[in-house]
């Protein structure tokens, strides 16, 4: 449409490198494609290893002035950042929709929610405290302070374009640090219009340096090597994430990983149903599938499970699939063929095992990359989407009889972002906080994401936590100074 032209048109499609948009090095481009049409969006400057060191130099240039801004002077400039992303929320929920295929209604929940992580750490910027105390001997002062770790190397995922780059740029401007940011290569364009916007609120010159690229590993590689880098944060695949680790570790760089993840759902007898049947759809479809907290495996008392069963397919029949612009659409595309093929490999897989199809189960026919909203019961044990992040609108119930049952079930898996739960029993509410080897719970609710708490995983599916008070912590640096008892 001609709205999409004008919005398209404003995108900028160079690399940003101190504070000037350009082309890569060697003058390659990439396309962007709509997953909805297949069709080409823009394209962008593809960086090259050079493109990455030199965005380094520029951070390491602005390293100090940004580090000696007041930090009254930071969070200011972040919260004109907040005001006018929201004053924009269109072009950016837009923006979104064309290059990853969300529902524009979700694109538009993902404004605000990556909005919100420029207010909270602009909130933040002005509290970054210390201490100052005498030794247990009385013979000294002790003196604990905090500083910017320094640059920092951000590495973002295609699922959410906006609220992924915001989580990450935001802790770290507070803290005073000076950034590279690689986006995904199948969705750049969002972190394009948004340091654009910061350039525009009058962030200086090489404080956010931006290098979208098709050659990651290759960009990554000296940047993450380079003694000046003192900050891997990566949101991504557990592989990728524990190459990346391996890579931190010769350079002893401080990391934060959000990795996969293999979230439990469990329903418990003693559930409200229809809390359940709503936090299911919000925790399976959302995004339609992708996202590391989508819940993976539904873990159902046998008491209620034809009902919760019936109710779930019910509405996901109900569900209208299509282009994300389009109204009244639940389930956009998937991100590629690769994500429909996975899906449907899983879905035939656990049908080979003995599970029972009640709706959907293939992709849907024509231009773009959907698969069909997809809802299977009697899942058998040793099934591969127990194991596998599905990442696309298939849910997948199981049957438990104890809660010991569920329990061990739920932990059975490398993964430990998220679990959910429903019941009403509050005493077994706080078992399950206590026995659930996840680093997130959601009780009687199917989102957890909010900037002002931490959000992460323990076990495989990461290191660190993004947001909150702690979300600050991971770009500072602590310095403890003794001095003689005056
Ligand atoms: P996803 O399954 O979400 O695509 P990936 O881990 O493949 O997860 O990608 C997440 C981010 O990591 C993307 O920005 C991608 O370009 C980047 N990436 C992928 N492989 C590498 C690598 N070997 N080195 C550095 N970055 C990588």
């Amino acid at each position: 449409t001609d709205a999409e032209r004008e919005l398209l048109a404003r995108v900028p499609t160079g690399l940003l490198v101190d504070g000037v948009w350009q082309p890569a090095a060697d003058g390659r481009t990439f396309a962007v494609v709509d997953p909805a049409t297949g069709e080409t969006l823009l394209d962008i400057a593809d960086a090259t290893p050079e493109d990455g060191v030199r965005a380094l130099d520029a951070a390491e240039a602005a390293k100090r002035g940004w580090a000696t801004t007041p930090p009254r002077q930071r969070a200011e400039l972040m919260r004109r950042a907040f005001d006018l992303l929201l004053e924009r929320r269109e072009d950016f929920a837009l923006l979104m929709t064309l290059e990853m295929g969300k529902p524009l209604a979700e694109a538009r929940g993902e404004v605000a929610y990556g909005g919100e992580f420029l207010r909270w750490f602009s909130e933040e910027a002005v509290r970054i405290g210390g201490s100052y105390g005498v030794n247990p001997e009385g013979t000294g002062r002790a003196t604990v302070s905090h500083k910017p770790v320094g640059p920092a190397f951000l590495i973002t995922p295609w699922n959410f374009p906006l609220a992924m780059a915001t989580r990450k740029i935001a802790p770290a401007l507070a803290a005073g640090c000076t950034v590279v940011v690689k986006p995904a290569e199948l969705t750049p364009l969002t972190t394009l219009l948004f340091v654009d916007l910061l350039r525009e609120v009058g962030l200086p010159a090489g404080v956010v340096n931006v290098v979208p690229t098709t050659r990651a590993a290759d960009v990554s590689g000296p940047v993450i090597a380079d003694p000046r880098l003192r900050k891997l944060s990566f949101t991504g695949s557990t592989p990728v994430g524990r190459t990346l680790l391996a890579q931190a570790a010769q350079n002893v760089l401080r990391t934060s990983m959000e990795l996969g993840g293999n979230a439990p759902f469990l329903v418990f007898a003693d559930a409200d149903l229809d809390l359940a049947v709503e936090g299911a759809l919000a925790a399976k479809f959302r995004n339609t599938g992708q996202a590391c907290t989508a819940a993976n495996r539904f873990l159902v008392h046998e008491d209620v499970v034809d009902e919760f069963a019936r109710r779930v397919t019910a509405r996901v029949e109900a569900m209208r699939v299509g282009r994300g612009t389009e109204d009244g659409v639940a389930i956009g595309p998937l991100i590629d063929d690769r994500a429909v093929d996975k899906a449907h490999r899983l879905v035939t897989d656990a049908l080979d095992r003995g599970a029972t199809l009640r709706t959907g189960g293939h992709p849907v026919d024509g231009p773009g990359t959907f698969y069909a909203p997809t809802v299977l019961t009697d899942v058998q044990p040793g099934s591969d989407l127990l194991r596998d992040e599905i990442f696309g609108p298939v849910l997948a119930i199981r049957t438990f009889r104890t809660e010991d049952e569920a329990v061990a079930a739920a932990n059975d898996t490398e993964y430990g972002l998220v679990g959910y739960a429903f019941t009403e029993d509050p005493a077994r509410g706080q078992r399950l906080m206590e026995r659930l080897e996840t680093g997130m719970l959601g009780l009687n609710t199917g989102v957890v994401s909010n900037a002002s708490a931490p959000f992460g995983g323990v076990k495989q599916s990461g290191l660190g936590r993004e947001g909150g008070g702690e979300g600050i912590a991971e770009y500072l640096e602590t310095m403890y100074t003794l001095t003689p008892d005056p």
